[in-house]
């Protein structure tokens, strides 16, 4: 990727789908805290129905369900970032994922996920779906033998994350979308941990892009936000789910998603060059014993993710030389990361997930999806890289005493 390339992308994170002429001539877009929005007189209201009916006054709404100004400026400028006609904005990214499958299937319909979806995705798939008579089969990523014998005639979505967790296995996207393409699914990508500076699924053909907005794009762990983009029609027949489900993003939470947004290519940029610089740390130390992480030539995806993605992300999974305890004791001698799930802000953060995400399975249930007592996932945040590897080193170093 070119230097201006990247450039670029700042511009658009900072400016994109913005009004030159905002409100009282602020610089910000304001935050439109109001549950309605109200019309002069009757006619007003005629007229406003009447331009809704001809398609003309989208994104303008009568109640706050519908539609406010503070999101609709998030959701277009989050439109130019991702390269697509649209985008729409949720309470939570599960709320994006589930009223997103809830528009594009019904009764009768069968999805096939990768196996080592989110956890909440892949139970509502299991779970929830079923309760309403759609199928689902989960298939290893880039197992393409196992997707094709999981094709069915009533096949509607093909759905995927990448890079995935924990793992960060990378999606070979041209090879799945021309699978979706040739059997006419609709595919839905959860790219929360690429981000837009990392990859642009819908260049790749992809429908329905979709990030958990409280990672990386929010960026500073202090909101839950979802969003989906993709073609106008898409991304309109889920936006009438949605004003039926009513999982919207509040204009406050908006206008702080709109703030981080601002920063989020050299965020982004920052936390790829910390996590690669951490990764190869690791990889070097005898208390380690694997790492994951895409940007590394032994990961099972390098190539891939080398083709596809304008960076390897700020994500670094690894096992350690020790049992389910003394995993547990290596990240208490952490200094700098908090111990908490999520990701992508501007605090490094870590988690066992066999201990936090896993908490309710067996460990043989875990060791099915191989989910190993020794792994950690380590999140940079924009720490300086040298403070988080000496304590990484303290930390690691421990094992031996
Ligand atoms: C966190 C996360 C979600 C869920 O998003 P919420 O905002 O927590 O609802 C979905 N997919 C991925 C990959 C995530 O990391």
């Amino acid at each position: 990727m070119s230097k201006n390339r990247k450039q670029e992308e700042s511009t658009k994170a900072v400016h994109a789908g913005e009004l030159r002429e905002k409100a009282h001539h602020a610089l910000i877009d304001p935050i439109v805290q109001t549950s309605n929005f109200t019309f002069p007189n009757s006619q007003a209201v005629r007229d406003f129905m009447a331009q809704r009916k001809a398609g003309e006054n989208e994104g303008l709404a009568e109640y706050g369900r519908y539609g406010n100004p503070t999101c609709l400026a998030v959701e277009q400028r989050l439109a130019v970032l991702e390269e697509t006609e649209d985008a729409l904005l949720f309470s939570t990214g599960m709320a994006a994922i589930t009223t997103s499958l809830l528009t594009f299937l019904e009764a009768g319909d069968h999805i096939i996920l990768t196996n080592d979806c989110y956890r909440r995705t892949r139970e509502f798939a299991g779970v929830m779906l079923k309760k309403f008579g759609i199928e689902s089969t989960l298939v290893p990523l880039n197992d393409f033998e196992a997707l094709e014998k999981a094709i069915r005639s009533t096949t509607k979505v093909l759905f995927s994350e990448t890079p995935t967790n924990p793992y960060l296995r990378i999606l070979d996207l041209p090879k799945w979308v021309a699978v979706a393409k040739r059997i006419g699914a609709i595919t839905m990508v959860d790219a929360t941990f690429a981000t837009p500076i990392n990859l642009r699924p819908a260049r790749l053909g992809v429908d329905v892009v979709i990030h958990s907005a409280t990672k990386y794009l929010g960026g500073h762990n202090d909101l839950l936000a979802g969003v989906i983009t993709g073609t106008k029609a898409h991304v309109q027949a889920v936006r009438e789910t949605l004003f039926t489900t009513g999982a919207i993003l509040d204009p406050h939470s908006a206008f702080l998603l709109s703030r981080g947004l601002k920063t989020l290519a050299v965020r982004v940029w920052q936390q790829n060059e910390s996590a690669m610089r951490v990764a190869k740390f690791l990889e070097g130390h005898p208390a380690v014993e694997s790492v994951w992480y895409p940007g590394l030539e032994s990961h099972p995806d390098h190539l891939i993710a080398k083709q596809l993605l304008g960076g390897y992300g700020g994500v670094v999974s690894f096992t350690v030389n020790g049992d389910f305890d003394e995993t547990a004791a290596f990240i208490d001698r952490l200094t700098i990361p908090f111990i908490t799930p999520s990701l992508g802000g501007v605090e490094c953060l870590v988690t066992q997930p066999a201990m936090m995400s896993y908490s309710s399975y067996t460990q043989e249930e875990r060791l099915a999806i191989d989910v190993k007592d020794n792994l950690v996932r380590y999140a940079v945040g924009i720490e300086g890289v040298e403070d988080l590897i000496a304590d990484l080193k303290q930390a690691l170093d421990g094992f031996g005493s």
